[in-house]
């Protein structure tokens, strides 16, 4: 049974009501968890206040750091137990889970070392003044993290509100809670004194408004889906409580006919089908220069053919999808595509050892897809990959342009200047020229730009929205 995990100790919830926990792979329950209330938050926030006004304001920037590495020294220890509690939970591929520990494990080494760094300014003014800025913390955070990279996103959001003063109130998703249960554990076995971590579990709709609601909660970091963001973005409204909002996206790979097509086809595969495309920054679609459309459609359409998908143990290059109704609607956008005409190019393989109690769905190659088609406009989250093809840059930058999100975006092609000019015009909050992803990079800014969502983590940057600045102006004469 998992607990809620409240000034570093297992509480049961409130109520002591409690919810399933799923195995993706099989579709069977293998644990239950907390289905926390109002009540559970209410206790959480106070716990954090008290943390905070007992010891943890008054902590060095040197000492949060210390902390913080601490924890990533921990946490890299235990990074195969992490990796474990992941796959189960979420269906991860073990490759994936164990690179989702490390990548938790550079989220903490990072803002470990951001925390001494993070400094105000001075600012010339009148005669006999002198002004300067402080980077104060917020106070108490809440953080609403789905449950596609639990360990990531809590990296990045708990990991940098800490680095930046504040302590935190964290609210996983009821599909995928167990790492994260485990990684505020070990922060407090590393010395996070009672208080500065509390995770409480339990439905969306209950405990994450709840949490929203919170009148103790001072900045809401939420990663989620857009309708939910809007949710938030009202509530929080209500009481001007600042929102950092990471929502989705629909992003394109721009593919011109001079581009490197070896380099290419593996990443533009890898993007949409890692973490069985349930990714946010997934590219889902695939633009591709008319005179190479054919050629390179057939080179995609044999790497799909050759992917094989099954159990999370079995470490395949897909995994399963996170839970039925996911299952679902992914399988609806595809009979929504057939129904439209839109030609399947190719699909992978569900291998004959994935239970058919599992939430299993083979990747999925279209063309010629509609601009106006939901397949081009709204986020899957599944292994499904739109082709459509362009004729010049302006058609690209149109095409790539033309959806309400803006999250990340991909071009291809050696031309120096194209490159350049392709970036400017894209509306997106990152653009990834030659590559995709970069790897992840700790260090790179995330966020995105018109529905999918403002503010910015990951990096630096995120330090300054998990602080406000505080202007002192002082008269000496
Ligand atoms: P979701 O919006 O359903 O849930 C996200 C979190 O919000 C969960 O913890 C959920 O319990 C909680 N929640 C649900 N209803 C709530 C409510 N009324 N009040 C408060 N909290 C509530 O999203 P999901 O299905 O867990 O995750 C998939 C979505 O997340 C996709 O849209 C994906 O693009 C997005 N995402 C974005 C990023 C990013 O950085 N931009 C990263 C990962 C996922």
């Amino acid at each position: 049974m998992q607990l809620n995990y409240i000034a570093n100790e297992n509480v049961a919830s409130a109520s002591n009501q409690t919810l399933p926990v799923i195995d993706p792979s099989t579709g069977e329950e293998f644990d239950r968890l907390q289905r926390s209330d109002a009540a559970d938050i209410d206790a959480a926030v106070r716990a954090a206040q008290h943390c905070l006004e007992n010891g943890w304001r008054k902590l060095s920037a040197v000492e949060r750091g210390r902390l913080l590495y601490k924890l990533s020294r921990k946490v890299e220890e235990h990074a195969d137990e992490l990796a474990l509690l992941e796959q189960r939970d979420c269906g991860k591929p073990v490759k994936q889970a164990r690179a989702d520990a490390l990548a938790l494990v550079r989220y903490f080494e990072f803002y470990a070392g951001a925390c001494d760094k993070l400094h105000g300014e001075t600012i010339p003014y009148q005669d006999g003044y002198s002004v300067f800025t402080w980077r104060e913390p917020h106070g108490v955070t809440g953080h609403i993290v789905p449950w596609n990279y639990p360990m990531q996103i809590f990296g990045r959001s708990v990991g940098g509100a800490l680095a930046a003063g504040n302590v935190c109130v964290v609210k996983p998703s009821e599909d995928a809670c167990l790492s994260l249960i485990r990684v505020a554990q070990l922060a407090a076995e590393v010395g996070f004194p009672a208080g500065a971590i509390n995770l409480v579990t339990g439905y969306g709709h209950e405990v994450g408004d709840a949490l929203a609601r919170h009148p103790g909660i001072d900045h809401i970091s939420f990663t989620g889906s857009p309708s939910v963001g809007t949710l938030i973005q009202q509530v929080a409204a209500e009481r001007h409580c600042p929102v950092t909002l990471e929502l989705g996206g629909k992003s394109p790979q721009v593919i011109f006919a001079d581009a490197d097509l070896d380099a290419a086809v593996p990443v533009v595969i890898n993007a949409i089908v890692q973490n069985a495309g349930q990714t946010c920054s997934a590219g889902s679609r695939v633009l591709i220069e008319h005179g190479i459309y054919e050629s390179l459609l057939d080179r995609l359409g044999a790497a799909f053919q050759a992917l094989q998908v099954g159990p999370a143990a079995m470490d395949l290059d897909v995994g399963p999808l996170i839970r039925q109704t996911q299952q679902q609607r992914v399988a609806q956008f595809l009979a929504d595509a057939k129904a439209a005409g839109i030609p399947t190019v190719a699909q992978g393989s569900i291998v004959d050892q994935a239970p058919p109690t599992g939430f299993y769905q083979a990747p999925t190659l279209l063309r010629d897809v509609p601009v106006d088609h939901r397949l081009a406009q709204e986020e899957v989250f599944g292994p499904v990959l739109a082709a459509m093809s362009f004729r010049d840059e302006d058609e690209a930058v149109a095409l790539a342009n033309a959806t309400r999100f803006g999250l990340v975006a991909g071009v291809w092609t050696q031309q120096g200047a194209r490159q350049f000019r392709i970036a400017k015009r894209l509306q997106s909050g990152q653009v990834f020229i030659n590559n995709y992803g970069a790897g992840g990079g700790v260090e790179l800014p995330f966020g995105g730009v018109k529905s999918s969502g403002y503010g910015r983590e990951k990096g630096f940057e995120a330090l300054y929205g998990f602080t406000t600045l505080k202007t002192v102006a002082v008269r000496h004469g």
